[in-house]
């Protein structure tokens, strides 16, 4: 078919379990790809910003935008997309409503930033260094995008037509979706939810909720594990806080056994303690 109607899938600060729902269309994908043109999918298709930018403006028909809005690419691609779009979808919970990454606004960004890349037992940074938005490297000047203090949602950047809930959204829903963009709609009052049923996905689940408690007493689940033994000095020096939270006076969770070191035995667990602010209620943070 010729001049078919162009589509995009985008993602911005995403899991990539959204384009996962594209792709478990499973046959239905044929649907797709025999009805439109995929111009757009930085995961399938390898079409380039600058061609995006190229386009005329409404050329797309549809666009899907999955992912919260964390940081100046993520909002220049929406707008950039809103530009070039007829119909623009916020694709799952995250572009949605903020979705998991929006879980991150409870805390600021600096403690963050200390918390992956200065108090994580995983990360060696002996020089304490975090992301700039441009750094001079021999090869010429590297550059990041600004991260952003909170996440925002899609609505929140750029006007949204349609809002398609779900993480990811079910590609079933999605299949029913295009089922109507290739029947020709007619599509729902602008700012309408997409592909949203009636239960939730647990509520349709058939399996049965096993708990832990309940393997545990058949004899069937995890055995509790014991403690690993460690000696004293390592414990000392595994929690001392990392130099940037020490800078700023972190000291250990009262709720924390790692409080009173010194009440400490010699086989206790070397499980990282949680930090906070001598000032601030252990409640309100939680690392
Ligand atoms: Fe990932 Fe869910 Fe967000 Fe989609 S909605 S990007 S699947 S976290």
């Amino acid at each position: 078919m010729l001049n078919k109607p162009k589509i995009a899938f985008y993602c911005a600060s995403s899991c990539g379990g959204c384009e996962v729902s594209l792709v478990n269309l499973h046959e239905k994908i044929l649907d797709v790809d025999a009805n439109f043109d995929l111009v757009f999918c930085p995961c399938l298709v390898d079409t380039k910003k600058k061609e995006v930018e190229a386009m005329a403006d409404k050329s797309l028909a549809i666009t899907f935008f999955n992912g919260g809005i964390r940081n100046d690419d993520n909002v220049e691609m929406a707008r950039l997309l809103r530009k070039k779009s007829q119909v623009l979808v916020s694709y799952g919970a995250c572009a949605t409503g903020g979705g998991i990454p929006a879980l991150a606004n409870l805390f600021p960004r600096q403690r963050l930033f200390n918390t992956v890349y200065h108090g994580n037992p995983s990360i060696d940074n002996p020089g304490e260094v975090e992301p700039q938005t441009s750094s001079v490297v021999s090869a010429g000047t590297l550059t990041l995008p600004q991260f952003h203090d909170k996440v925002q949602t899609l609505a929140q950047i750029v006007d949204v037509d349609f809002f398609f809930p779900g993480c990811p959204p079910e590609s079933a829903q999605l299949a029913k979706v295009v089922d109507l963009l290739v029947a020709g709609g007619p599509l729902p009052p602008k700012g309408s939810f997409l592909g949203s049923g009636r239960k939730s996905v647990c509520e349709e689940c058939r399996k049965k909720k096993v708990t832990k408690r309940s393997q545990s007493s058949a004899g069937t689940g995890n055995q509790s594990r014991t403690p690993k033994p460690v000696s004293w000095s390592r414990v000392s020096s595994a929690w001392a806080p990392p130099p940037a939270m020490a800078a700023e006076g972190f000291v250990p969770r009262p709720s924390c056994p790692a409080s009173d070191v010194t009440a400490l035995p010699r086989e206790f667990s070397t499980k990282e303690p949680k930090w906070q602010r001598p000032s601030v209620e252990c409640s309100t943070f939680r690392l």
